[in-house]
């Protein structure tokens, strides 16, 4: 815990006492958690047919301007719960059958994400899930050494310009790509289970934005030319919903990504190579797979 008097959990270092101010991502000094459930709406080999058992976590050190998540990420929605509250949340989706634990946003409380991991390790017996928007640290990832099984990791933006527009992150590319080749030294290539279903290794997703196909094409070109194809799964979203009031000060991000950039980006990576993916329906852009945020199961 003593990490958080000088918080330098991801690559914003703000350097703050987490215990008496809020740093860039406000998170709190003890997790603060939306919802904990069985969610349906993950990759097939993440939700399976029981359901993730996810944890969303409130704060975030990317806030993305179109984030769906918005009430949690930004507005700080959420309660805040202990260290030992949250190995109990972890056993009580365990007992509901979840294939996994998905931990939504965790950056900001690694340190206690890992002793509550650390505490039910012997009792919770399936994958931990690190599901992040890919801004991270390489000290943070190596703290994640043998704790966490499966890393959900975004590949956002090339373009720096773009990475600062709508993240403040300028140095977004760079970080993420280092951090998913972190991820696969620590989890190695994906493992599955007798039923299809991820025990361990790597996805990276990446979602399409409006006006910015050639971006999207440009990152596949150096996943294909500086990652193995069999080191991770690749995940491509055309979810993309805009929904919420600061999209007005971005007019090119208040519409849906139509049917040619969503399969420009499609076709270019199956002509790179990456044929064992997801590639997502574009009817799956409904708001209805953002869960509500109620404090179920906190
Ligand atoms: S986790 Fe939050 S407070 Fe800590 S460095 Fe990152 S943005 Fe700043």
């Amino acid at each position: 815990m003593e990490r958080l008097k000088n918080c330098r959990l991801c690559p914003r270092e703000c350097g703050i006492d987490r215990f008496s101010s809020l740093g860039f991502c406000k998170a709190t000094p003890s997790p603060k958690i939306a919802r904990a459930a069985l969610h349906h709406w993950e990759e097939p080999c993440i939700s399976g047919t029981k359901g993730s058992g996810t944890v969303f976590f409130s704060g975030c050190n990317l806030k993305c301007v179109y984030c769906q998540n918005f009430e949690i990420s930004q507005n700080g929605f959420g309660k805040e719960v202990s260290v030992d509250r949250l190995s109990e949340i972890f056993e009580e989706l365990f007992e509901k059958g979840a294939h996994n634990i998905n931990l939504v946003s965790p950056t900001p409380y690694v340190p206690q994400i890992v002793d509550a991991i650390k505490k039910v390790r012997d009792t919770v017996k399936i994958p931990f899930i690190y599901n992040t928007g890919g801004y991270e640290s390489p000290q943070t990832l190596e703290s994640l050494h043998g704790v966490i099984d499966i890393f959900l990791t975004d590949i956002k933006y090339k373009d720096a310009s773009l990475a600062q527009k709508y993240s403040k992150a300028p140095d977004y590319f760079d970080i993420s790509l280092s951090a998913a080749k972190k991820m696969i030294d620590i989890c190695g290539n994906p493992q599955f289970d007798e039923n299809g279903i991820l025990k361990s290794g790597v996805i990276i997703r990446h979602l399409v934005l409006p006006f910015c196909r050639k971006d999207s094409i440009e990152i596949l070109e150096t996943l294909a030319s500086e990652l193995s194809p069999d080191s991770f799964i690749l995940s491509l979203m055309s979810q993309f919903t805009p929904d919420h009031d600061i999209l007005a000060n971005y007019p090119e991000l208040c519409r849906k990504v139509t049917s040619f950039e969503y399969n420009s980006v499609v076709d270019a990576a199956i002509s790179l190579g990456f044929k064992n993916g997801y590639m997502q329906e574009k009817s799956s852009a409904k708001k209805s797979y953002t869960p509500p945020f109620d404090l179920s199961g906190v």
